[in-house]
């Protein structure tokens, strides 16, 4: 069986007659069916894609075919496919079926791409290892006692384990790059409103952003060239118009070596070193490296929490027993209904996360936490924004440490923790991206992490390629 290391490599495969999109749907069904210990999926669309397949071959050897042709996509379980079921990994969502579909989603199969399934996540993207889904967590396929990361690990361990050929996540404070880092796959969390949200299921709406997991860099730039844009359907849409053909090489980029992060007492000692390396490479390819401070890295975690579970607390009371999905079976009146069915449906962290939203909104506490986060958010944010003025690039680890096993991070605190190196680009709304670098010898996949200034995309994921190609031989 052979899988395609890039869209161009399959598009030139199929042009030259040497598979048809039936074959590569058929070998990914294979590789999900040999693996389904890894519990990646929670829904195969099997027959479907099957026909669509069989119909796009047709219509590429009449030449008709979109941009997209032969991209075999996973979905996220929070992004909306009309006709489909969708459930952010909750039971709460129990049974309920899309009525639309998503914006981004919709611009990429209006060039042909097709979806292959939806893949378990962390309820409601809350969560860094998918072992807040209601159905069980993923495994990563690099090593399955070990958590692929959250919340996207589904679509992390699709792309990682040959199950289509891109994936998309959400990613709120890390939940694309993350699973990325864990998984060796390359993800990127785009500009805040540069893909329009309408038809992703809210967790947090000024941080929540539906990016993709790809294999390389350029991947990721066709899907994003067709996936971003103004939507009339989501207000907050940006209208900025990317180029993303005009993706050209940064020469003697002036890049920022996160101090901070990258000599961080909890960080794993061979991500460490790799930088080390990556900084003499980076100088020796005519780059500029200057270490400069974050001072911000441990407000950035609690800042983060209370915003997002604010957001979270008013954008999910709409999931109480009446609209949609589950409702409990003890409800006999509006009270016990809403009660009932939010404490039987929703799983132990989405309830927390409410419970402290609706504190830190409650009258009496709402400036003391709230109206300050806010405050936090906004140095945070003209803190990166100043930075990237002075630089193309900053560059830190996307986590402290490689994949952890299954349990490691009980104490929800730790859990939190993880994401603490993708929290300075959510709360700033910059772009992020999640390089892989090579690991020595047989070791977990680690991940190196871009930033760059709003909108400059093709320059991040131009210098993505560059730095990933660098890291094939840093060991
Ligand atoms: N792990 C973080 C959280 O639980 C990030 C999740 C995300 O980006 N959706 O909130």
């Amino acid at each position: 069986m052979q899988f395609y290391s890039s869209i161009q490599h399959i598009q030139e495969a199929i042009q030259n007659g040497s598979v048809s999109v039936e074959q590569l749907v058929k070998n990914y069904l294979q590789q999900i069916e040999s693996q389904q210990e890894l519990n990646v999926f929670l829904e195969v669309f099997a027959d479907e894609v099957l026909e669509q397949a069989q119909q796009l071959d047709q219509k590429m050897k009449a030449g008709k075919a979109g941009k997209l042709a032969g991209v075999v996509l996973a979905i996220k379980d929070n992004i909306c496919y009309k006709g489909h079921r969708v459930s952010a990994s909750s039971k709460i969502l129990g049974g309920f079926e899309s009525l639309y579909t998503a914006t981004a989603l919709q611009r990429l199969l209006d060039e042909d791409a097709l979806v292959i399934g939806r893949t378990n996540c962390d309820e409601f993207a809350m969560g860094a290892s998918t072992e807040n889904s209601a159905f069980g967590p993923t495994k990563n396929a690099a090593d399955p006692n070990r958590v692929p990361g959250g919340s996207s690990g589904g679509s992390a361990v699709a792309v990682q384990a040959n199950m289509c050929h891109v994936a998309l996540g959400s990613d709120t404070g890390g939940s694309i790059r993350q699973p990325a880092a864990f998984t060796g796959t390359f993800g990127l969390r785009p500009t805040y409103a540069h893909v329009s949200r309408y038809g992703l299921i809210a967790y947090a709406s000024s941080f929540d952003q539906i990016g993709p997991i790809t294999k390389s860099a350029a991947d990721a730039a066709l899907i994003m060239e067709v996936m971003h844009g103004a939507d009339e359907l989501d207000a907050t849409a940006s209208r900025t118009q990317v180029d993303y053909k005009a993706a050209v090489e940064t020469k003697a980029a002036k890049i920022a070596f996160v101090k901070d992060c990258i000599f961080h007492e909890r960080l794993d000692p061979e991500l460490k070193a790799r930088f080390l390396v990556l900084e003499k490479k980076l100088i020796e390819a005519g780059h500029t490296v200057e270490w400069v401070d974050f001072p911000y890295t441990e407000y950035v975690v609690p800042n983060y929490y209370v915003l997002t579970t604010a957001e979270a607390s008013s954008n999910l009371s709409r999931f109480a027993g009446m609209l949609y999905g589950y409702r409990s079976e003890q409800s006999h009146d509006i009270e016990s209904t809403i009660v009932k069915s939010r404490s039987e449906g929703f799983g132990e962290e989405v309830q927390r996360r409410i419970m402290l939203g609706t504190f830190v909104l409650s009258a009496g506490y709402y400036d003391a936490y709230y109206a300050k986060a806010q405050k936090v958010r906004r140095l945070v944010k003209d803190y990166t924004y100043k930075t990237l003025a002075a630089y193309d690039f900053i560059m830190l680890p996307t986590t402290p440490h490689p994949a952890f096993e299954f349990g490691a991070n009980q104490d929800p605190i730790a859990m939190y923790l993880e994401d603490i190196f993708c929290m300075q680009a959510s709360l700033a709304g910059v772009p992020a991206i999640s390089v892989p670098i090579q690991p020595s010898g047989k070791n977990l996949p680690l991940g190196a992490q871009i930033i760059s200034s709003a909108f400059s995309e093709p320059k991040l994921l131009r210098f993505a390629d560059e730095i990933h190609k660098m890291s094939e031989n840093l060991v």
